[in-house]
């Protein structure tokens, strides 16, 4: 699992009396107030808030080869195969007037599910054989 860590700042902040909205910061960041009041009501006493700088700019770093390789094929009409393996947690047979079709829904290794129709021109699901599965 991959933290992280944005640069975070304490603001002080004033609340309008009228909308409840952000109507002051201290230091001053337009971005942060929210009151669009003609007269903002500022409240007495500041609130004290620690907001989380998301970077403005990524540092460049070197590309891994995965990520490489990605690129290159991150190009329209590049014809990919695309796989992922799962567990099927359950299926649905659904009729519509004279179509029907089967749902499968299905569960990634990260306990994530997805819903795949399998209709889905160039969609093709197999087993996994036994060995195959032991093998990686
Ligand atoms: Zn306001």
């Amino acid at each position: 699992m991959v933290t992280i860590h944005l640069p975070e700042s304490t603001l002080l902040v004033w609340y309008c009396g009228r909308c409840r909205k952000s109507c002051k910061v201290q230091p001053p960041d337009p971005e942060q107030v929210a009151c669009r009041c003609n007269n903002p009501v500022p409240g007495l006493r500041p609130t004290r808030v620690t907001v989380m700088h998301a970077p403005k700019a990524r540092p460049m770093h070197a590309l891994s080869n995965e990520e490489a390789r990605l690129r290159a094929l991150a190009r329209r009409g590049t014809r990919v195969r695309v796989t992922f393996e799962a567990t099927v947690a359950d299926a649905m047979q659904w009729t519509a007037g004279d179509r029907r079709g089967l749902e499968f829904d299905l569960t990634t290794a990260d306990g994530r599910r997805h819903t795949i129709d399998p209709q889905l021109p160039g969609l093709h699901i197999e087993a996994i054989a036994t060995d195959e599965e032991s093998a990686s």
